[in-house]
């Protein structure tokens, strides 16, 4: 089966043969929005605002979803830049899951790149492909659950997506961001 998502050019086009597993979606898109958003086999329930916003991870971006999986998606995004590149899963090393723009994410420890990224699935750059990495996968770690749900929750307690971060890679800690929050004005975190 191959996918027929053509809006807005995520897609790989040109790619061969034997990558074709690539194109093939991960869910339809009939399924999209509440139901995939509530199904705990993709995903663990999120922590809304009371306007329905969350932190996004990977899965939750639909341009993820169209591919078989976090890995196909990124190999997908590395064929749009070298066509035919095979990337290397195997894990060397390990770097830190942190939320931009309410999105987790992790910075590229090699370049200026950073891509979204999911629970239990490593991080290659689609940018640098970790080549100063030797070409292989970081293991990406992330707060225990319940810190991750007050980061979320504090996050959340912010207006706008653009100040949703939270930059582990430069040192922020929970207590950094309750800080912020209260010093322009926001409630600490959701529902106080
Ligand atoms: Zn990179």
């Amino acid at each position: 089966m191959s996918a027929k998502w053509t809006d807005d050019g995520t897609r790989v086009g040109g790619i061969t043969p034997s990558a074709a597993k690539w194109n093939e979606p991960l869910i339809s898109a009939e399924i999209w929005g509440d139901e995939i958003l509530t199904n705990p086999q993709w995903l663990r329930p999120p922590v809304r605002d009371r306007f329905g916003r969350f932190i996004r991870m990977a899965y939750h971006h639909r341009g993820v979803l169209r591919y078989a999986g976090y890995k196909a998606w990124v190999e997908a995004e590395v064929n749009r830049r070298w066509p035919g590149v095979r990337l290397n899963w195997e894990v060397r090393g390990e770097t830190v899951a942190e939320v931009s723009n309410a999105s987790w994410r992790v910075k590229c420890p090699y370049c200026p790149g950073a891509q979204v990224v999911q629970p239990g699935e490593p991080f290659v750059c689609v940018e640098c492909i970790n080549v100063a990495n030797d070409g292989y996968a970081l293991a990406v770690t992330w707060p225990d659950d319940e810190t991750r749900e007050w980061i979320e929750r504090i996050l959340l307690a912010r207006p706008a997506p653009h100040n949703m971060n939270w930059l582990a890679s430069k040192g922020e800690t929970v207590d950094t961001l309750i800080a912020e929050n209260l010093e322009h004005g926001f409630p600490p975190e959701i529902g106080v």
